[in-house]
């Protein structure tokens, strides 16, 4: 069974998007999200997800949304 990027890549994205990535890491998500566009998009989404919900919070991204969020990425990667 051959490992799945995608998944780490969006499990890395979370990481990547609060920033607490190390440099390695970092090089490597961004490396998947140039070679692959479903993943760039999802980035995308949750970029900008979570700045629409910092501009109207003016805080962080609710661990129970997050949460949700990570969930039906999850659903979405094991239906496949
Ligand atoms: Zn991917």
């Amino acid at each position: 069974m051959a490992y799945e990027p995608c998944q780490e890549a969006l499990a890395t994205l979370y990481t990547y998007l609060d920033g607490e990535l190390t440099p390695d890491k970092r090089a490597r998500v961004q490396q998947h999200l140039d070679d692959c566009g479903p993943c760039f998009e999802a980035f995308g989404f949750e970029a900008e997800l979570k700045s629409v919900i910092a501009r109207k919070c003016q805080e962080q991204v609710p661990a129970s949304l997050r949460e949700r969020v990570a969930e039906a990425l999850r659903a979405e990667g094991a239906s496949t």
